[in-house]
């Protein structure tokens, strides 16, 4: 038993958007908004990469921009202390891994987290970082609401199901896109699902209350998010104690299977 607390990455535990930010320090944007009508987004981001290896910028490069971006201090100790109190903490995110490991080293925090769920990338023979897709097209994720090379509410499923086989833990999920939508659908009412205020995934849950069963928690910024999360985490841990029917109420079966059709 325990909580697990779920972080989206761009726009969620950094302040801003990491592609969008390598994209504009290392000067390739107008390559990006050439090739961005005829690429999927993650094959767009390998694209760019290759260019920018070709006009000369190295793996350090990217990994200095990297370094530069915001990351409120407040969900630094945020996520220092949940994970000194026990939870178990995982990041979903359709960055890549390169970029996400690069920025959680760089504050010290990377060594908190279980596990990270996100497109792979690696640095080729010649020194270029490649960007791959979480799913393939080999074995589709067959999600209507989610783009082809990444769905989060499977990877949620995926996540939940052995949780559960072995006494269910409390979900707080936090993210800010309209790719948070879907893992926030697979969530029971004894979680919580914290969206950035203002943003596509706050809109889409005001717009779709019935469908959304966890308790919803709006954010603005690192110190809202270190607050709430610090009272749900000490919420949590008393519920848990006179709490027996967690473990059985939330299974699969619970997951609205309508997802996949009806947008
Ligand atoms: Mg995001
Ligand atoms: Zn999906």
């Amino acid at each position: 038993m325990g909580v697990m607390v779920i972080f989206d990455f761009d726009r969620t535990i950094i302040e801003s958007d990491s592609d969008n930010w390598v994209v504009t320090q290392l000067g390739a944007s107008s390559l990006f908004d050439l090739l961005r009508p005829s690429l999927p987004w993650n094959s767009l981001m390998d694209r760019v990469m290759t260019e920018l290896h070709l006009k000369g910028k190295s793996i350090d490069n990217i990994a200095n921009s990297l370094k530069e971006m915001f990351l409120d201090p407040h969900i630094v100790s945020a996520i220092k202390s949940a994970y000194s109190l026990g939870c178990d903490l995982r990041v979903v995110s359709d960055a890549n891994l390169f970029f996400i490991e690069t920025i959680l080293k760089h504050h010290g925090i990377f060594e908190c987290f279980t596990e990270i769920y996100t497109n792979p990338s690696f640095v080729d023979e010649e020194g270029k970082l490649r960007i791959m897709s979480f799913h393939n097209s080999i074995s589709p994720h067959g999600c209507a609401l989610c783009p082809p090379n990444m769905c989060k509410g499977k990877i949620i499923e995926k996540i939940i199901s052995p949780v559960n086989a072995e006494g269910r833990k409390n979900i707080i999920y936090l993210g800010d896109g309209k790719g948070d939508y879907c893992p926030s659908l697979k969530l029971c009412k004894e979680d919580y699902v914290m969206p950035r205020d203002k943003y596509p995934l706050s809109v889409l849950i005001s717009d779709n209350t019935d469908l959304v069963k966890a308790t919803v928690h709006r954010w603005s910024n690192g110190e809202e998010i270190e607050r709430i999360l610090s009272e749900l985490i000490s919420g949590r841990d008393q519920a848990n104690n006179n709490s027996q029917s967690l473990s059985g109420e939330c299974k699969l079966e619970a997951l609205p299977v309508s997802s996949e059709e009806g947008f």
